[in-house]
């Protein structure tokens, strides 16, 4: 018999947490360059402005 010495509800919340904080940090989210004002795709930390090359840093405020 194997004895599960583990809180197997704890474990799955876990789980589940890691996964949403991964899909967040997956995501990308249609930001406006602070430099040149135009639209790009950007995901949660820093990214290159495809229009003018600079790095424009997304901070998301995630709390889970
Ligand atoms: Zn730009």
């Amino acid at each position: 018999m194997s004895n599960f010495d583990f809180d197997l509800s704890a474990l799955l919340k876990e789980t589940a947490l890691e996964e949403a904080r991964e899909a967040l940090e997956e995501d990308t989210y249609d930001v406006e360059c602070p430099y040149c004002n135009k639209e790009f795709e950007a995901h949660q930390g820093k990214n290159i402005c495809p229009h003018c090359k600079k790095i424009v840093e997304l901070n998301l405020e995630i709390n889970l």
